[in-house]
């Protein structure tokens, strides 16, 4: 996801918009008696729909991630199935999920996450219904004793019916849930977001980035004239006696939070890409009418993109399905092959849209390469936001992508280390209340990443980001799959790729919340026309710390080595020096230091509303 502004384009129907909203449907309707008793319970429908923030989620509902059951770990998840009816007039969702398991270990229960605010009126397992006492869901875990025990080995299908309503977003994508709007012509406007508190919003699922189901079969049905664009291939759309219709999707792999439900009035801009690997690529754009000049004018982004991601990173992973991206009533989100856009078209200086791009890039860090635990999202985050200077450097050079990298530098709180070394949930993570490093894994991800390429060069930079991404540095399309990672991971590829061992780097960047300092210090030497430049890095814990560090010295870039971490230059007495003038290196600065106290004196200061 993003983590900037909140959007400004949030249209989200509320309670008193639904009521002005009732009262032209009960003219509509006359003055015979039935027609105001229909009026009545329109009425008295539209008080009783949810609101945001409603109805509320369990503990459970809202953890995402952490440490799993044993009974979640004893199952490889192979498919899943979803029939999924939106209904917008009672803001309802209901479903049947038909999902398929493989026993890992002997298992004689099921232990699925799922919204108890969507309740389950039926089980079937293998095809034979359960009694009405074999499940359980008190607190949005849903328990299924099996009929027998499996053995490792042996496989499941379960059938769960269920429906609701499902909880309203407060501010998604910041927050999770359903987003009930309406286009311009007053048509629903659908969306859901699910990363913070998990698929178990809408559907029953594992709700932990290792959960990733096989296949998913999505089959989703609309009221009339409105289309459901969501992950994967169009199998087919469907429409059902009463004029709704049924689109049917097909994909593979999507990340637990990936899937998505669009609904709206959407037009439809789609071409081709032929990719650099040979494969041609199939790109959807849906977007609201009315403003068919920006969606072209966005649309004609997807193709550069898509090039500079393919070669710089490597092959698009779901070139077999499609790039996918649709309007949505929130900001963004990465939903494989359907990404949400909601950046109401913003024009910036660097030319392109930073929120499709940075969504974008979550095809290859995020849905490709899925980090196994919430500790490891700064491999997601930091290299979803290094993509947009280095897209800006491939676009207009390294003018380009220092200005972003500066831009980015200001917010970074250094408060606690990126990653913790431990399983934990997706709040520990975003939550700076719950000791998370919250927005750093965006902007101080990206600047690590921005201050390794530095350490170890471009050329090690791409591989070690192919291995992160795909495994291997050769990649091509049908070579790889989706796949798990995580940071000890990727040091270890650091270390294959250039035969050193950078847990210095790590152990200070990654390990701990204060940046590295460099102390500079000019030696005279009286009645010499030579001075010194003495350089020596102090960092958090003391460690080791021998990051080589480029020096301006009357214009002339010299590189001084820093073996334990000190280091000396000689220099003409009168020289002007500018240590690391291109700010290829990630570490502490006073001036944003008292940037940062200054600007939070100041929103202390401003009075409240
Ligand atoms: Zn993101």
């Amino acid at each position: 996801m993003t983590l900037i502004d909140p959007p400004a384009r949030l249209r989200a129907v509320d309670v008193r918009s639904e009521r002005q909203e009732a009262a032209p449907e009960r003219r509509r309707l006359g003055v015979t008696f039935v027609t105001f008793a229909l009026a009545a319970v329109a009425l008295t429908a539209a008080a009783d729909l949810p609101k945001k923030g409603e109805p509320p989620l369990t503990a459970q509902t809202q953890r995402s991630g952490g440490e799993r059951p044993p009974e979640q770990l004893a199952v490889s998840f192979d498919a899943a199935d979803l029939a999924l009816e939106v209904l917008p007039r009672t803001r309802r969702l209901t479903g049947v999920a038909t999902l398929a398991f493989t026993a890992k270990a002997p298992l004689d229960r099921l232990l699925l996450d799922l919204d108890r605010n969507l309740p389950v009126s039926a089980v079937a397992i293998d095809g034979r219904p359960l009694a009405a006492g074999a499940w359980s869901n008190p607190e949005g875990q849903l328990a299924i004793r099996l009929p027998r025990q499996l053995r490792a080995g042996e496989k499941v299908s379960a059938r769960i019916t269920y429906g609701g309503t499902p909880h309203v977003a407060v501010n998604a994508p910041w927050d999770d849930g359903v987003v009930w709007s309406e286009a311009a012509d007053g048509k629903l406007w659908f969306a859901t977001t699910a990363e913070g508190y998990g698929c178990d919003l809408f559907w029953p699922c594992l709700d932990f980035p290792a959960g990733e189901p096989g296949t998913v079969d999505l089959h989703i049905t609309v009221p009339a004239e409105l289309k459901a664009p969501s992950n994967g291939r169009l199998v087919g759309v469907d429409t059902l006696p009463d004029g709704r219709t049924r689109w049917n999707w097909r994909t593979r792999n999507p990340n637990t939070y990936a899937l998505a439900l669009n609904v709206g009035p959407y037009q439809e801009i789609s071409g081709s890409y032929r990719s650099r690997y040979g494969n041609t690529i199939p790109m959807h754009y849906w977007y609201l009418p009315g403003e068919k000049a920006k969606a072209e004018a966005l649309f004609a982004e997807f193709a550069p993109t898509l090039d500079f991601f393919e070669a710089n990173v490597g092959p698009y992973p779901f070139g077999d399905e499609k790039v996918g991206v649709v309007e949505t009533p929130h900001k963004g989100m990465e939903h494989q092959t359907i990404n949400a856009y909601g950046n109401g078209y913003a024009k910036a200086i660097e030319g392109f849209d930073w929120l499709f791009q940075h969504e974008f890039a979550h095809e290859w860090f995020g849905n490709q390469l899925t980090a196994a635990n919430w500790d490891d999202y700064w491999l997601h985050e930091g290299y979803g936001s290094y993509m947009q200077p280095l897209y800006g450097e491939w676009r207009e050079g390294r003018a380009r992508y220092a200005a972003m990298m500066q831009a980015q530098r200001g917010g970074i709180a250094n408060k606690v280390p990126l990653v913790r070394g431990r399983v934990v949930t997706e709040e520990e993570v975003y939550e700076p209340e719950k000791g998370g490093p919250g927005g750093d894994i965006y902007t101080k991800g990206s600047w690590v990443l921005h201050t390794l390429r530095y350490a170890i060069g471009d050329q090690a930079f791409r591989d070690v980001t192919r291995l992160a991404v795909y495994g291997r540095t050769d990649p091509k399309p049908g070579n790889f799959k989706p796949r798990y990672g995580s940071t000890a991971e990727f040091e270890g590829f650091v270390r294959q790729v250039t035969g050193r061992d950078y847990r210095w780097f790590f152990d200070v960047y990654l390990r701990q919340a204060a940046l590295p300092e460099l102390e500079e210090i000019v030696v005279n030497v009286t009645g010499s026309a030579q001075s010194y430049l003495q350089l020596a890095w102090k960092v958090p814990g003391g460690g080791s710390f021998p990051l080589p560090v480029e020096v301006s010295v009357d214009g002339t870039v010299r590189t001084v080595a820093m073996p334990n971490g000190r280091g000396s230059l000689p220099i003409p007495a009168s020289a002007h020096i500018v240590v690391d003038p291109d700010a290829r290196i990630f570490r502490r600065s006073t001036a944003v230091e008292d940037l940062q106290a200054w600007q939070a004196e100041r929103a202390a200061a401003r009075p409240r509303p």
